[in-house]
């Protein structure tokens, strides 16, 4: 028994049923991911009980010539990963390395252009709700209404009306490689910065697949839990001469003490990335989505854009006859989860939208490919078509539990119960 267990079981087998959870099923969300061991061993560290406000070598805190030589190695690990002149390691989260880019480079009420959240943008990039929006006169730029790619036309034609003095890309929901160039042109020709908030697929970035930002733009932003495979939390990268500015305004300007933690978590991470085995991973991830892609073309579902060329795709599921709200329920049902989503140009409402949003990252890091991939494009269909049948979900999920069986989680309960004991 392990001493979690023993001092708290609420919170114990709150954790343990979500470990079994995770085992037993088929993790298709395609901003989720599973860590390594020793990213969870540098996250569980004892490095959580330090305050460390400041910056290597500047710090507001004594004690801290070992956090340092951490901070250090995820900022220069960062770097090299993504040849980036300067990086700040501290953000949170992906929200937190936002908003503090935005609070580096705008004024309140500076017009921005970002990607609409209803045609795969992200809150951050102007939601209303969201701080972007309701700081910052946030224009919504889209994709074209025949192919779903992003529509250049519009945008740069937005650039020139509107001449916003932030240019936003990146999303949450696209399943197409994003052009930087063009944004950069577009950027460029209205005098403009170039902010791309990478979080969804920096890991193809890292494997060499995805073209890089870190060229193009002023800042790159991103998680680091997603297609990278670290710890929950952010970074974000810039020229040098916005490094000062970047920093003041994640500490103190946005946040307190970093999670050094989670920062020793996010330079294991970075240090796996380099390695070559990454890009092998990296290239797995896109087989697998097409793999997918096509299995669920053929059974007459739609997709979004006709495919995907990411780890990604969004699924039509009106064209299997339910809505994505249900979808995701059935799927539930069924061990396998995914995320109801807009589909660009959606009649429906957001909370019963037309489509599910599907992704290949983390059954790809449990080590499964192209075969794994038209088995699961098989169970999606036929759970869909049968979506008032208890009995097929049941039998479904008997099958998916076998196939997780063979493909352990790599910081599952077996792995994570050695370490901790
Ligand atoms: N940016 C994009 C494009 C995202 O998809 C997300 C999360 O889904 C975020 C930022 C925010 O990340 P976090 O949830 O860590 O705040």
């Amino acid at each position: 028994m392990n001493l979690l267990q023993q001092q708290d079981p609420q919170v114990w087998e709150a954790i343990e049923a979500e470990a079994v959870r995770q085992q037993d099923g088929l993790e298709m969300i395609a901003s989720e991911n599973y860590t390594s061991v020793a990213v969870m061993q540098a996250v569980g560290s004892v490095l959580t009980n330090k305050y460390a406000e400041g910056y290597p070598g500047r710090r507001y805190y004594g004690g801290c010539q070992h956090v340092d030589v951490v901070e250090n190695l995820a900022i220069d690990r960062a770097k090299e990963l993504f040849g980036a002149e300067a990086a700040n390691v501290q953000p949170h989260s992906g929200s937190q390395a936002n908003a503090a880019v935005y609070l580096s480079c705008l004024d309140v009420g500076d017009t921005v252009l970002g990607l609409d959240l209803a045609q795969g943008g992200h809150l951050t990039h102007g939601m209303k709700l969201n701080i972007s929006g309701r700081l910052y006169n946030f224009i919504s730029y889209g994709v074209d209404r025949e192919n779903h790619r992003l529509d250049f036309d519009q945008i740069a034609s937005l650039a020139k009306e509107h001449k916003p003095k932030l240019i936003v890309a990146g999303a949450s929901a696209y399943p197409r490689e994003i052009p930087h160039d063009k944004f950069k042109q577009i950027a460029d020709d209205v005098g403009a910065k170039l902010m791309v908030d990478m979080a969804h697929y920096a890991g193809l970035v890292a494997a060499g697949i995805h073209n890089s930002p870190v060229p193009f733009a002023d800042y790159v932003t991103t998680t680091t839990h997603k297609t990278l495979r670290g710890p929950r939390s952010g970074l974000i990268m810039c020229k040098e001469e916005h490094l000062k500015l970047v920093n003041r305004n994640v500490f103190p300007g946005t946040q307190g003490g970093p999670l050094m933690h989670v920062v020793a978590g996010k330079a294991v991470c970075f240090a796996e990335a380099l390695a070559d085995d990454f890009k092998v991973y990296g290239k797995r991830i896109i087989e697998n989505a097409q793999a997918l892609a096509e299995t669920l073309t053929a059974t007459g579902m739609r997709l979004v854009s006709g495919g995907t060329d990411n780890h990604l795709m969004l699924v039509d599921v009106t064209t299997a006859g339910l809505g994505g709200k249900k979808a995701e329920a059935v799927l539930d049902e069924c061990g396998i989860t995914v995320n109801m989503n807009m589909i660009p140009f959606d009649e429906r409402k957001p909370m019963d939208p037309s489509g599910i949003r599907i992704g290949t990252p983390a059954l790809t890091t449990r080590g499964m490919g192209p075969d794994e991939m038209r088995r699961i494009g098989g169970w999606i269909d036929k759970a869909l078509r049968n979506s008032d049948d208890a009995s097929v979900h049941q039998s479904i999920r008997g099958e998916i539990k076998e196939l997780c069986d063979s493909f352990p989680v790599p910081a599952g309960r077996a792995a994570v119960a050695e370490v901790v004991g």
